[in-house]
């Protein structure tokens, strides 16, 4: 029988999961296939219990239920439930299970371009909403302890010093404060909307001085290359979009619902195609 996975998300028509993940079915020659399924809010609890009834292998939750759909499910990871938010749940014999790969797909992104070992590297988190609760928990999870974050407003960066389960030496600085000192960096993460389209031309701080090897990363994927990776690029860091985080965070759930580590780079060409259009 044909295994069913998905999305719950309110608006998800945009949503780029489906055609990544149906491609990769398809290529693994697996009998499943992935829908976008529109769930308001006030519908989610009907909608997992519908799930559960019949039987659904697995799906993926995004923005407005990542934080609600805990309380529903059966088992929620560690890391997942120190972020406080899941995107990814597994049927394991009836029981649905909870995980974040948001956090981890944004890590097995950054290592591909990061030349030190990533627990020995000092690290500035530009914003302090959900995708920067999910990369500062999860890169402290993997031993990262040197996480700095800079955000418009103070009490959500320091909500997410305060709340991590694992042992971080991490400052907060103001947006004015973050452009004197980025030389000390080795990673420098936007998480911010900021420079997302249509405001393509903002950015969240500027850059002085980077040291060598730096490598600065913006997790949005409208435009490819925000100014803020412009800006980077010119002074000569490695830069790292938003592409990478999506990819990986899909291939984390691909892996999890059916065991195979599916091909980034086959994933990654779907996404630009279909972004190809407005970027
Ligand atoms: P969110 O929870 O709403 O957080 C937004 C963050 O941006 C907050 O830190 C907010 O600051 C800051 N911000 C927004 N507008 C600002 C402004 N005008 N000036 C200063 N700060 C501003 O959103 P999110 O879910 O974390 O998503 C953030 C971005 O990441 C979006 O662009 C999203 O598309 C992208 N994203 C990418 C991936 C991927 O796979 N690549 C995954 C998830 C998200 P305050 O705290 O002060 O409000």
């Amino acid at each position: 029988m044909e295994k069913i996975y998905g999305v719950i998300g309110s608006p998800i028509a945009h949503s780029m999961s489906p055609e990544m993940h149906n491609d990769l079915f398809q290529y693994y020659k697996l009998n499943a296939r992935y829908h976008a399924f529109h769930v308001e809010q006030e519908n989610l609890k009907d909608a997992i219990k519908g799930f559960k009834a019949i039987g659904i292998s697995g799906f993926n939750v995004t923005i407005p239920h990542k934080v609600a759909i805990l309380e529903l499910l059966d088992e929620v990871e560690e890391v997942a439930a120190n972020i406080g938010a899941v995107n990814t749940v597994v049927n394991d014999k009836g029981k649905l299970v909870g995980y974040n790969t948001d956090g981890q797909g944004f890590i097995t992104s950054i290592k591909t371009k990061v030349k030190k070992e990533l627990a020995d590297c000092r690290v500035l988190l530009i914003g302090a909403g959900g995708a920067a609760r999910a990369i500062f928990i999860s890169l402290a999870s993997v031993g990262v302890s040197n996480i700095d974050i800079v955000n418009r407003t103070a009490k959500k960066a320091e909500e997410i010093i305060t709340s991590c389960n694992y042992t971080t030496v991490s400052s907060f600085y103001t947006l004015s404060e973050a452009k004197y000192d980025l030389e000390k960096y080795d990673i420098i993460i936007n998480t911010t909307s900021i420079g997302m389209h249509p405001n393509i031309d903002e950015t969240p701080i500027s850059i002085t001085q980077l040291s060598k090897e730096s490598v600065v990363s913006d997790i949005i994927y409208n435009p490819l290359k925000t100014s803020f990776l412009k800006e980077a690029e010119k002074k000569g860091a490695i830069i790292d979009n938003g592409i990478g985080m999506f990819v990986f965070q899909g291939a984390l759930a691909f892996e999890k619902w059916t065991g195979i580590f599916p091909d980034p780079l086959r994933m990654e060409k779907v996404v630009r195609t279909r972004l190809g259009g407005t970027t």
